[in-house]
């Protein structure tokens, strides 16, 4: 049984005030939910002041990014240690606005992946098609090579740190999310695709997020789905009452009892 996992991706909202009364709203709604995980990914210059604020809570503290880098001459980058550092215990790592944004590359993002596992982190490994690449009928390959590519070198002892996060870039800040069948669709080749790049039971244990302007209205159904097992959440998770909607609902239709 894989536990449900829901994340929240703050992205580059917030100031300090409001970074720490959202932490204290999750804190006093989901703080103590269980049979669920929950993590909230404030920006780097909130980390601390939410770890403080979930300090007394089960919810986890991730970061939207890492170096690949241990340490050095990287003007402006933040290594593994500094978010081990501030009670990180997640990253995000390829979200598509680094990709298509800040253009960041497959294997950039695989450095990324395994130096966040030898530092102590856990991923959550973001892949996700263009809307044109759909239109194409190319998300199969669009996804399969990015996972892949994303999880190159990464033996089978270490990828139960990854959590994989399936998010369609044109469902992403855009208020339409992918249907669930099409969410279910692309979660299960992503699962058959683990089963043969590990085994079987790899497969079955690793837990695949769907993300894409998933919102309490659509949680249920998405969360329905057999090879959902969580939701990365970026606009809905900036708000207390829907995020932590969303949290209840998915322990409700799913949670480890
Ligand atoms: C995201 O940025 O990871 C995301 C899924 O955003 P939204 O929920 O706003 O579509």
């Amino acid at each position: 049984m894989r536990k449900p996992f829901i994340a929240g991706n703050w992205k580059m909202n917030m100031d300090s005030a409001s970074a720490v009364s959202l932490a204290q709203g999750l804190v006093n709604e989901v703080g103590q939910c269980d049979g669920i995980d929950v993590a909230v990914c404030p920006p780097f210059v909130y980390l601390p002041a939410v770890a403080t604020a979930l300090s007394s809570s089960n919810i986890s503290l991730g970061a939207q990014d890492v170096s690949e880098q241990a340490n050095g001459a990287f003007t402006g980058e933040i290594s593994c240690a500094m978010l081990k550092d501030v009670c990180c215990t997640y990253v995000i790592i390829g979200h598509s606005e680094r990709r298509h944004v800040i253009g960041e590359k497959d294997e950039l993002i695989n450095k990324k992946i395994v130096a966040a596992i030898n530092g102590g982190l856990l991923p959550i490994f973001c892949v996700g098609e263009l809307l044109a690449e759909r239109q194409a009928n190319k998300t199969t390959t669009v996804v399969a090579e990015q996972v892949k590519k994303g999880l190159a070198g990464i033996c089978s002892e270490r990828i139960q740190a990854v959590t994989i996060a399936y998010e369609p870039v044109w469902a992403i800040g855009t208020g339409i999310n992918a249907t669930s069948e099409q969410a279910q669709e692309v979660h299960a080749m992503i699962r058959g695709l683990i089963g043969k790049l590990y085994d079987k039971t790899i497969a079955s244990q690793m837990r695949i997020q769907y993300g894409g302007s998933a919102k309490p209205s659509n949680t249920a159904e998405l969360m329905s789905q057999p090879d959902v097992d969580g939701l990365l959440v970026g606009g809905a998770s900036l708000k207390v009452a829907d995020f932590a909607a969303m949290v209840k609902t998915s322990f409700e239709t799913k949670g480890v009892k």
